[in-house]
């Protein structure tokens, strides 16, 4: 708790807030339409017909709307970095049934034999002995999954939230966050301020946030070494607490030996279905990562045996 409140005081401290939103409320508007702060064309040059989301779609995000992102950067983000975003996401959020552009994702071990869909609104799991990606503990009354991500490269995932936090900045930061823009939209993959790398977390419990998107861009205020923006993004059980790279910000850093602190939430105050786990990865390089496996364990309040040998009660379970 005192750890807790520490962060609380150390973040208020050292950092400002240059952009707050979430997806409880009504549609929102980032931007100021006619001209694209990526690529800096206008209605002259380009175009604005198709809806741009400030934070991916592929996230569960119908809300956040960019007014000034055009549609040829929109269509290129959409082929390269989202793309692997998408990627990276698909198996947690098969388990979190965050409903992305084509519904929530289904998910198969690599064997095929295993798997996890959502069907009107219910998770329903197959796990076979012989493939097995859960493991329950009925005395500590736990469930834990072991999932592997679709292949991605990590720095194009990375971009992509970049990506988003370059458009929930304002105005006022964008001129800041222009290398970032350049080095987001270009085949690049060397870093241009500090090697890349998140802090990634679960939040145990079912949609601890109502299925709700909350995110701030954080800009720091004093001479602490540490990263000159910070991007923080929870979407359901994951938190996302991203360093953007912004070389005329971070050029009084030793970038190379960046640190950064952990942005509490509320439930790391408190939390009936375990505690808040966190954790740092590295996201460099172009190559796609292959089988990388991620590991969440959910705490039950109650485990109920159903013998599923009795075909009736499968059978009445699939007429729900
Ligand atoms: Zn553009």
């Amino acid at each position: 708790m005192d750890e807790i409140n520490e962060l609380i005081k150390w973040w208020s401290q050292n950092y400002g807030v240059a952009a707050l939103y979430d997806t409880a409320g009504e549609k929102i508007t980032v931007g100021v339409a006619g001209k694209c702060r990526f690529c800096g064309k206008d209605n002259s040059e380009t175009t604005f017909r198709n809806k741009a989301h400030a934070i991916s779609d592929s996230l569960g995000n119908r809300k956040i709307i960019s007014l000034d992102e055009c549609d040829e950067c929109n269509g290129l983000f959409g082929r390269t970095i989202e793309d692997h975003l998408g990627r990276y996401m698909a198996a947690p959020r098969a388990i979190s049934q965050i409903i992305g552009k084509r519904g929530v994702p289904s998910y198969k071990t690599k064997q095929k034999k295993s798997r996890l869909s959502t069907t009107e609104g219910c998770l329903s799991i197959e796990n076979h002995e012989d493939d097995s990606f859960v493991e329950i503990d009925e005395n500590n009354k736990t469930v834990t999954y072991t999932m592997t991500r679709q292949s991605y490269s990590p720095i194009s995932v990375y971009k992509a939230f970049v990506k988003m936090a370059i458009s929930i900045a304002p105005q006022s930061l964008l001129p800041y966050l222009n290398e970032a823009n350049r080095w987001v939209r270009s085949q690049n993959s060397n870093h241009i301020s500090f090697p890349p790398f998140i802090f990634e977390g679960f939040i145990p419990g079912l949609t601890p946030f109502q299925n709700n998107i909350w995110t701030t861009l954080l800009v720091r205020k004093t001479n602490t070494p540490s990263p000159g923006v910070v991007f923080v993004l929870q979407v359901s059980n994951y938190l996302f607490q991203i360093p953007i790279p912004s070389p005329i910000i971070d050029a009084d850093l030793g970038v190379e030996s960046i640190s950064m602190q952990m942005f509490p939430t509320p439930f790391d105050l408190s939390n009936p279905c375990g505690a808040v786990k966190r954790w740092p990865k590295k996201m460099e390089g172009h190559d796609l990562i292959q089988n990388d496996e991620f590991k969440i364990t959910q705490k039950c309040i109650e485990m109920t045996p159903v013998d599923i040998s009795n075909k009736k009660i499968q059978k009445n379970a699939e007429d729900k």
